[in-house]
């Protein structure tokens, strides 16, 4: 856990699309607590929604955790949880990517659903529930989210031996086919790059 200042941090960049102010207290105090890995997750949820993620509560004072009426053991006390929106993905979506997303980086951490916005943490130790009817029900998780699969993303120490061999010219390219970001069938780039080895 890292202690921040509004007035120096405020403008930090903590990831690509997050700075120091969105993490802040909504009361305005200067001083924030800030779990750096908070922000890598919700670049993550960024990344994956490719829209706007709006946080409306990240760190709160103690004064202004009960202010808002908070749990007494809130997360966003101690810097490690945000409470978020995400421009056109609905609350059940965000956190069914939640809970993708930190069991694929190993961390227990918090997720909970409410009827507008879904809070997020990184605590140590797993917590989920759901309060869309206003009263908190734990439940055991938010399945549903599946990530879309590498079309060849097993080939990709064959894409390095292309390359090491001079067969492919860029990795980088290769690379974009394999994760999807360039279209292409597994056949076809497989049928590419065993030719081209063959031929040599
Ligand atoms: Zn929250």
């Amino acid at each position: 856990m890292a202690t921040f200042s509004l007035k120096k941090d405020g403008n930090t960049r903590f990831a690509p699309n997050f700075i120091g102010r969105e993490f802040a207290c909504r009361s305005g105090v200067d001083k924030f607590l800030l779990d750096l890995r908070l922000p890598y997750i919700l670049q993550e949820i960024r990344n994956w929604a490719k829209a706007t993620v709006s946080i409306n509560s990240g760190y709160r004072t103690v004064a202004h955790n009960t202010k808002v009426g908070g749990s007494p053991n809130s997360q966003h006390m101690v810097g490690t949880a945000a409470d978020i929106v995400v421009t056109g993905k609905t609350p059940r979506d965000v956190a069914q990517f939640c809970e993708w997303l930190l069991a694929r980086e190993k961390i227990s951490g918090g997720i909970g659903l409410y009827m507008t916005f879904v809070h997020v943490d990184v605590r140590a130790t797993r917590s989920r529930w759901d309060q869309r009817s206003g009263v908190a029900v734990n439940i055991s998780g938010f399945p549903g989210y599946n990530a879309p699969t590498p079309v060849i993303s097993a080939d990709e120490a064959l894409i390095d031996r292309a390359v090491a061999s001079g067969l492919l010219s860029d990795k980088a390219l290769w690379l974009g086919v394999i994760t999807g970001k360039i279209t292409a069938t597994a056949n076809q780039i497989k049928a590419l790059i065993t030719n081209g080895i063959n031929k040599k």
